[in-house]
């Protein structure tokens, strides 16, 4: 067992403990982080699969992204854009099979005037609600109460509209059935990201993607940590007390002033405290849960849709696999698709055996895009939820009232104790660029604490507040 002495420990090399290290560093304290698993980068995964890359957890960008546009501009990163020419594919309930272009889905003449009724609502609404404290809404308490599903259909009685604005939030970003989380989780969902108008907008939130994947990033912080990132080290018992921290690893102990627990929050118990965090954050911490969404990707040989004046974006509200997305990465010659099967799908397919899982998810996709689908080169489902150092995905959201009554204490530190993940942030929740911010905007509050000086609570993580790269040499 090596003992080591820091100023910070962080435990979890994803997006956010990386960036909450790097910055730590670049403002001159000494950090060591422990990781679980053999690899950085947590949520986001890269595998190389016969030749065709392939990002198991995230890998988008969007424009409102700035806190991570600024990261990866600092550590010489590029992105590329997303391939988006061509014609969208749409399945209604009944199996009906639409070709359509432009942003409306072809559900007949009123269903979209009250889908996008339902958008113009949440888009009112959105812009009262600070991403950062949705619990300070005038309807908070109210709005928390009722399930997204059943605000929707309070507002409105077309229930194909209901269903397919519900999917944007539902299956498409928190993967939870719409009864499970309320009306003011969906807002925060939707003020996270700017307005709902972005969420709902493919190009928009799936915008681009990053030259050297999502995971490069996380990479390129550990390069620049160098040994001060130790993997294999799950961290199980953290003592702690007012003077500081000993975070236990497999075989690296640290002894810090300050630590971060940069893990998603559904994992914060698998830690044995000593002593035992309050009663607030017991309890807090039971609220929080993972969706489930199995990502889906097939490689072929081309992107035959593209020759069929396909785009490969196709949505189904109804159907097995709810969206799908052409995924070739940057200069591959091979086609490759993705898709999404959320929620209570993803159970129903976790029930099947191996073969008939595969033949039934090929199906749904050829249900968009023709029998070719049905005979990729490479199949791949991502399990994060499998995984001991996930167990879900996409991201943690609170059950129904749990928001208003444990989200203003979520960010608070115990003690020496900060946690930090894209779970807890306002702008960027659920995303890598909410990993950024949280991990500046800790580092910010720890640096400030351990030097005895002000900090600005409103900081927002989108600038560094240390420097570029060259602070880090210095
Ligand atoms: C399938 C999928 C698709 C996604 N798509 C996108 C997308 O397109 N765009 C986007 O921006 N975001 C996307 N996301 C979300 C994004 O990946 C996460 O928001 C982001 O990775 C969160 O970063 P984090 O550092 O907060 O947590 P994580 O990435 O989860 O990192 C936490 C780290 O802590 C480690 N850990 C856990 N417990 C311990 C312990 N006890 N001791 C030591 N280490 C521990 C874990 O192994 C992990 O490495 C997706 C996620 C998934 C799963």
């Amino acid at each position: 067992m090596t003992t080591l002495d820091r100023d910070v420990v962080i435990i979890g090399a994803g997006p956010s403990g990386l960036t909450a290290a790097y910055e730590l560093r670049k403002a001159g304290k000494t950090v060591a982080v422990l990781e679980a698993r053999d690899r950085v980068g947590g949520r986001t995964w890269t595998q190389d699969m016969d030749g065709a890359t392939i990002e198991i957890g995230g890998q988008w960008i969007s424009p409102d992204q700035t806190g991570l546009y600024s990261l990866i501009e600092e550590l010489g990163i590029e992105t590329f854009e997303r391939h988006k020419e061509g014609a969208s594919v749409y399945l209604a309930e009944d199996g009906t099979r639409t070709v359509y272009s432009g942003e409306d889905f072809p559900v007949g003449e009123s269903t979209v005037a009250e889908m996008n009724r339902l958008i113009a609502e949440m888009d009112r609404l959105t812009t009262e609600v600070n991403p950062d404290a949705p619990w300070e809404h005038p309807q908070a308490e109210e709005l928390d109460k009722i399930s997204f599903h059943h605000w929707l259909r309070n507002i409105s009685g077309d229930e194909v509209a209901c269903n397919n604005v519900g999917l944007f939030i539902a299956g498409g970003m928190l993967t939870k059935p719409a009864h499970t989380f309320s009306a003011l989780q969906a807002l925060l969902m939707s003020a996270s990201a700017g307005s709902f108008s972005n969420l709902v907008d493919e190009d928009f939130i799936l915008d681009r993607r990053i030259v050297g994947t999502m995971q490069g990033v996380s990479i390129a912080l550990a390069e620049r940590l160098g040994e001060d990132v130790f993997l294999n080290n799950p961290v199980l018992k953290l003592d702690w007390s007012d003077a500081g921290v000993t975070a236990h690893g497999a075989d690296v102990s640290v002894n810090a002033k300050k630590v971060i627990v940069a893990v998603p929050p559904n994992l914060y118990s698998r830690i044995s405290y000593n002593p035992p965090l309050p009663r607030r954050q017991h309890v807090t911490h039971q609220h929080q849960s993972m969706g489930l969404v199995i990502k889906v990707h097939a490689v072929y040989e081309t992107p035959f849709w593209r020759e069929e004046g396909l785009s490969g974006t196709c949505f189904g509200p109804s159907a097995i696999v709810q969206e799908v997305y052409d995924n070739t990465y940057h200069g591959e010659s091979t086609g490759t698709l993705v898709g999404f099967i959320s929620d209570t799908q993803a159970d129903a397919m976790f029930a099947l055996d191996e073969a008939a899982r595969k033949e039934a998810i090929l199906k749904g996709i050829a249900g968009f895009l023709g029998d070719k689908a049905l005979d990729p080169e490479v199949f791949y489902l991502s399990d994060f939820a499998a995984e001991e150092w996930t167990r879900g995905a996409y991201a943690t959201s609170y059950d129904l009232g749990g928001l208003f009554r444990f989200g203003p204490d979520q960010n608070k530190n115990v003690g020496p104790i900060y946690f930090s993940s894209s779970d807890l942030a306002g702008e960027g929740y659920q995303h890598v660029d909410g990993a950024v911010r949280m991990g500046r905007r800790t580092a910010a509050r720890i640096v400030a604490a351990v030097d005895g000086t002000e900090h600005d609570m409103d900081y927002d993580g989108v600038v560094s507040k240390f420097g570029t790269l060259a602070a880090l040499d210095a």
